[in-house]
């Protein structure tokens, strides 16, 4: 039979346990072990049948096992203090309350901060990621909840989610999609106060509509809203609009932004009418996927506070923070012109959006460029006053990529920054390592990143204990998922015997897992495959390796290259030292980190923009051994790991050849000596030294509470203020801004650097000596309070181009006829060496926020 109607009955739980059902709403229970263990108290067998998620396992109780367990009274205690112990954890001020509490910035602190973003990994009971991204939005909304910073995340419902990955017995990747039953999550839709679930709308070309319902998780202090098409008066295709992460190309992808970035700002507005939470005062675009969001609040701007779109782009800039997140043109989102001009104009118009206004936002107006292309990144680079990469390298490599849109400055002055990623250890860090810390270095070691000083104190005997029952755990888990793997590629019971023979706790355990593009080079590591096989069969050092990861839906080169890992892992004389294990996902990787000793990553650089898996080994008592790519760029110090050299300047193959050759080297000489060189006792010396080192410098940097901490400083509390600033009578500023702006830009093409005196430079200047500059300009017609001129001060190559810049303003003394002016100052020698230095005029205005802003330059 077939039910023709579906009804979802709750669970009614007995006062004495109303708590529970809040620590099941509450997705802090996927980053509090406690919450989990009183859930798996209740009965460890159902635990496991409900894949230890709490709100199954609330569903599965009975009525009599719920008035059993009410009627214990130790129980019901334990449930109320958990119960008080979340309250807290939500109503306590915490970091931001107290720093704003003390006031030390000025300027205010801002209510709320919308971050945006397509994916989001919370947990493996809530598929909404494919991989690196999707787990630092999580990461991040983790740490803004432990730290308390009032984010406010958005983003869309997948009830297919991600895909779950299979193998055939012939090693190809498999996908399935289970379907998620929103009223089986702990989800909440968002009603209107009579009881109807609440509805946002857009328009779509052709007199279409896109509705979608919005559903809100809780992320401890958190909320997350997730925009869902499945309602009934979407048409059949709208319907399934968000029913795949990254699941169609073309329109469905496009449409899927839509409604991510209006439809976000939509569902942010409902959400503060609804429950009264304030407006956010940021919102933060975590990758161009969300970029549709600035140009909804041009919109709204445009309509409700009677501004030109100049003007709304103003206002809307400055409360906007941009990150973008690859370096690989792929992972950039590019669509038609024509695409774009189907959705957003004629009937489909945002108000005060004119299609010719949108289309320049994504224009790649730069050498190279492709002008039938509107490209995410570069709008999200033109809504963003300020924009960064996530590690420092990929700050750099960013800098080049999009200089473009700053013509005339040197790359080190095109506006984005960088702030390096980080990684939530209350999620990451295995319970064994975080028992060990509380015993040896007090219960707050691994969430105060102060506390990471203390690691010496912990006995190397006792790190070493903990990694081998990691190492156990992870033997054990692959056993179980390798069985379960060779059953559905076709082999019986009776042929798995092999299996308990599948790696060994005592043996150097290095993993490689992650997603499957090209650039991340899953199978470098069989370049030689004999080589490989001797340095996994090594009688007296063998080693193992545990390789994961998904190729895309549609990418078949990645399935071919999982194809012949699977195949190499499949050779019966090496199957017990090399596994691929199916479906990568946050609870197989919770496993696997902790249970290595080398975590690998070979990605060709520099597109690894910055890498999380190899931090999260990390803090698990792993040592990398990696490329010198995105983070482990910046933080290798040669003592926490290996750095594969990279191979400049050669053809693709004759690089991997090279770089494959480095890492057998490394292997070869150092990485395996090392781990077996042990002393009396059986310890390896050096290595737990180098555990204990990763463990004390990189700890706390690799902490997304570091990033968070970060980007609320670096970026959040400037732009709130920002925005704050253009908003004040009326937006004020952002008109002035806008006309300024305007103005700049028409006079510009006069404005020169005509004449520069220097008075008080010896025959031989000794550092320390001051030279006065006096600069004469043209200015077109603009004010001196128009521009900022300024002496430009660094080294001078041979070609005179200058590096290290340092620059100082120069200020307005006279004006003369025919729109001269002369601009007075100083310049202090406080380098030694060939320097040189030069006078450039920019433009000004208080509320540009770097130099190369406009790309506007006059050099002299
Ligand atoms: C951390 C993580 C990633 C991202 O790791 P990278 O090092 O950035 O490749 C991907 N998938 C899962 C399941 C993870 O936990």
């Amino acid at each position: 039979m077939k039910a023709i109607r579906r009804l979802h009955v709750r669970t009614v739980l007995p006062d004495a346990l109303s708590p529970l059902h809040d620590l099941a709403l509450n997705l802090r229970w996927s980053w509090h072990p406690p919450t989990l263990d009183l859930f798996e108290s209740i009965d460890a067998q159902k635990w496991a049948e409900c894949r230890r998620e709490p709100l199954a396992m609330l569903s599965a109780l009975t009525p009599d096992e719920l008035d059993r367990l009410a009627g214990d009274p130790a129980f019901v205690q334990r449930v109320r203090e958990a119960g008080e112990g979340l309250t807290r954890y939500l109503s306590e001020p915490r970091w931001y309350q107290q720093e704003a509490q003390a006031g030390g910035e000025a300027g205010g602190f801002g209510q709320a901060y919308a971050y945006f973003s397509p994916e989001f990994g919370i947990t493996a009971a809530l598929p909404q990621y494919s991989g690196g991204l999707g787990i630092l939005a999580g990461d991040h909304l983790k740490s803004a909840s432990d730290l308390g910073v009032p984010i406010v995340g958005i983003g869309l419902f997948y009830k297919s989610g991600y895909f779950r990955q299979r193998l055939n017995a012939e090693g190809w990747q498999q996908e399935s999609y289970p379907v998620l039953d929103p009223d089986d999550q702990p989800l909440a839709l968002l009603r209107e106060e009579d009881g109807t679930p609440a509805v946002i709308s857009l328009a779509m070309p052709g007199e279409g509509h896109l509705d979608a319902h919005v559903w809100r998780a809780q992320v401890g202090r958190v909320p997350l809203l997730l925009l869902d098409s499945d309602v009934e008066s979407n048409d059949a295709s709208k319907r399934d609009l968000t029913d795949r992460l990254y699941g169609g190309g073309g329109d469905q992808r496009l449409q899927q932004e839509m409604l991510l970035g209006i439809g976000g700002v939509r569902a942010l507005r409902l959400w503060s009418r609804l429950t009264g939470a304030p407006e956010p005062d940021v919102y933060h675009m975590n990758e161009g996927h969300a970029g549709f969001q600035g140009v909804e609040r041009i919109s709204e701007l445009v309509s409700g506070a009677d501004l030109s779109f100049e003007e709304a782009l103003r206002a809307v800039r400055a409360s906007t923070v941009f990150t973008t997140h690859t370096p690989v043109p792929a992972g950039i989102d590019r669509f038609g012109v024509n695409q774009i001009s189907q959705h957003f104009g004629g009937a489909a118009e945002l108000p005060g959006v004119a299609l010719d206004k949108l289309l320049e936002l994504g224009a790649e107006t730069y050498e190279g460029g492709d002008s039938g292309v509107f490209n995410m990144a570069v709008m999200g680079l033109r809504l963003g006053q300020r924009a960064n990469g996530v590690s420092v390298l990929h700050g750099e490599v960013s800098r080049g990529m999009f200089k473009g849109l700053w013509p005339g400055f040197d790359e080190a002055e095109v506006p984005i920054g960088s702030i390096t990623n980080g990684v939530h250890a209350g999620t990451w860090v295995d319970r064994k390592v975080f028992d060990l810390a509380a015993e040896f270095m007090g219960p707050e070691a691994l969430t105060d990143g102060t506390a990471f000083e203390k690691v010496s104190q912990v006995p190397v005997d006792r790190i070493w204990a903990t990694k081998r029952e990691m190492r156990e755990q992870l033997v054990a888990e692959t056993r179980t998922r390798l069985r379960k793997s060779m059953r559905t590629r076709g082999s019986t019971s009776a042929e798995l015997g092999w299996i308990d023979e599948v790696l060994d706790p005592d043996i150097l355990t290095i993993g490689f897992a992650r997603r499957v593009p090209t650039y991340k080079r899953l199978t470098l590591m069989l370049r030689d495959p004999e080589r490989l096989a001797k340095i996994l069969l090594d009688p007296d050092r063998p080693v193992q390796l545990v390789i994961a990861g998904k190729a895309h839906p549609a990418d078949d080169t990645g399935k071919r290259l999982i194809q012949e890992m699977v195949r190499f892992t499949d050779d019966h004389k090496l199957r017990h030292r090399i596994v691929f294990l199916p479906n990568y996902d946050i609870a197989m990787a919770q496993r696997l980190y902790p249970g290595c000793d080398v975590w690998l990553n070979n990605p060709l650089r520099p597109f690894e923009a910055c890498g999380t898996s190899g931090m999260k080994a990390a803090l698990n008592g792993a040592l990398n051994l990696s490329i010198l790519d995105g983070w482990w760029d910046e933080w290798f110090d040669g003592e926490n790991g290996w750095a594969i050299p990279t191979a400049d300047g050669v053809d693709d193959d004759r690089r991997d050849e090279l770089e494959a050759s480095a890492l057998y080297d490394l292997l070869e000489n150092s990485v395996v000596p090392t781990f077996y060189d042990t002393d009396e006792a059986g310890l390896p010396t050096r290595w737990l030294e180098m555990i204990q080192h990763t463990l004390g410098t990189l700890g706390p940097k690799v902490m997304a509470d570091r990033m968070v901490r970060d980007y609320t400083r670096a970026l959040y509390l400037p732009a709130a203020r920002a925005g704050w600033a253009v908003r004040e009578n009326n937006y004020a500023r952002a008109r002035d801004l806008a006309g300024a702006v305007e103005r700049i830009r028409a006079a510009w093409p006069s404005v020169r650097v005509e004449h520069v005196e220097a008075e008080g430079v010896s025959d031989s200047p000794q550092i320390g000596e001051t030279v006065r500059v006096h600069a004469y300009l043209a200015l077109g017609g603009l004010s001196p309070e128009d521009v900022s001129v300024q002496v430009a001060f660094g080294r001078a190559s041979e070609t005179d181009e200058l590096t290290e810049v340092e620059t100082s303003t120069l200020e307005p003394v006279e004006s003369y006829d025919n729109g001269r002016h002369r601009f007075d100052g100083e310049l202090e020698l406080t380098r030694t060496g060939s320097l040189g230095w030069t006078v450039r005029a920019l433009p000004a205005h208080p509320q540009l926020a770097a130099d190369a802003e406009l790309g506007l330059v006059a050099n002299a």
